[in-house]
């Protein structure tokens, strides 16, 4: 039989993950504040638990899948918190984007307990989480990736799931490709929009960039979903990206590197938050360039 996994967190990515978990046969045991956002596993046979520590008891694999570090720290401490249900030698995998600090007080101190703690988050929007297509970046033990491969397999694209280091390995490597991601965002929307305002069809400048050198998956796949479906990717908060781009560049001041351009990116993304709300797609920021052009 398939081990039960406990999964925290059924939003816009967990949401997706979890019905895939299903689907592929484990028996689920989920959480999250809003009851709501657990109705169609309840009825495929997943169990309801109130707290992070009822479902930990009641799984033998763990996964988080929330917001911010300070969701995923609130979630595993405490009296009601995922760690105090945890048995020894227990398994948590958290897949949310964060950074490795926020468990570092638990790590130091639930040693002699033996608990296998991972990273890995995940790359591929909500669509490759619907998909079970996600990008998975794991940190952690060989031997722990080897037994959780199943698991990360129902939920991921199998040729892409990586092993990329010690525990803390996933969170970085997720934080670079979305501050690269991200660059490429900004650095496409000030050419695409000085390209126009000089007169060159839209159009015909996005196809001479795909052709070109310069082309990215931003140019040649995101812009086309904003052109073609006016699509900023509302499953994705812009909030969550400031998120992000905050954390890639405190990573940057701990480790001692300079990163002038994701300064510059974040506060475009800063802007664009402010602006259309914390709940717009991470797309967004390209709309302060169309507001510039009038279109
Ligand atoms: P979301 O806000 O849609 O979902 C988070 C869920 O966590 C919500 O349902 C919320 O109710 C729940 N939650 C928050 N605090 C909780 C608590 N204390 N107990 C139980 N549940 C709690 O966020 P999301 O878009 O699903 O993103 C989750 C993580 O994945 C984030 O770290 C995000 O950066 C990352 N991510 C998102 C995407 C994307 O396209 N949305 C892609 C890759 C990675």
């Amino acid at each position: 039989t398939l081990p039960t996994i406990g999964f925290i967190g059924l939003g816009n990515m967990g949401s997706g993950m979890t019905k895939n978990l299903q689907a592929a046969g484990y028996p689920l045991v989920v959480t999250d504040l809003r009851r709501e956002s657990a109705e169609a596993l309840l009825a495929g046979g997943a169990q309801w638990a109130s707290t992070p520590r009822e479902v930990a008891s009641a799984s033998d694999i763990v996964i988080t899948m929330l917001p911010t570090p300070k969701h995923v720290g609130a979630v595993a401490s405490g009296a009601d918190g995922l760690i105090a249900g945890l048995a020894d030698g227990g398994t948590w995998v958290d897949m949310s984007t964060s950074v490795p600090e926020v468990l570092d007080g638990i790590r130091r101190s639930e040693t002699h307990r033996g608990l296998r703690i991972l990273d890995a988050p995940v790359s591929g929007m909500s669509v490759g989480a619907a998909n079970g297509m996600l990008q998975i970046f794991i940190g952690g033990e060989a031997e722990d990736v080897a037994r959780l491969r199943p698991v990360f397999e129902a939920m991921g694209d199998p040729e892409r799931i990586l092993h990329v280091g010690g525990y803390g390995a996933g969170y970085a490597v997720k934080l670079m490709i979305n501050q690269l991601w991200f660059s490429h965002l900004v650095a496409t929307a000030e050419v695409l929009s000085v390209g126009v305002a000089a007169g060159v069809d839209l159009g015909v400048l996005r196809d001479a960039l795909v052709a070109s050198p310069a082309n990215s998956t931003f140019v040649s796949r995101d812009v086309l979903s904003i052109l073609d479906h006016g699509d900023y990717d509302e499953g994705f908060a812009i909030a969550l990206a400031c998120k992000d781009l905050g954390l890639s560049i405190d990573l940057a001041r701990s480790v001692g590197m300079p990163v002038e351009l994701s300064s510059l990116v974040e506060q475009v993304f800063r802007r664009a938050r402010a602006q259309y709300g914390d709940r717009a797609g991470e797309m967004t920021p390209v709309r302060l360039y169309e507001d510039l052009l009038g279109t």
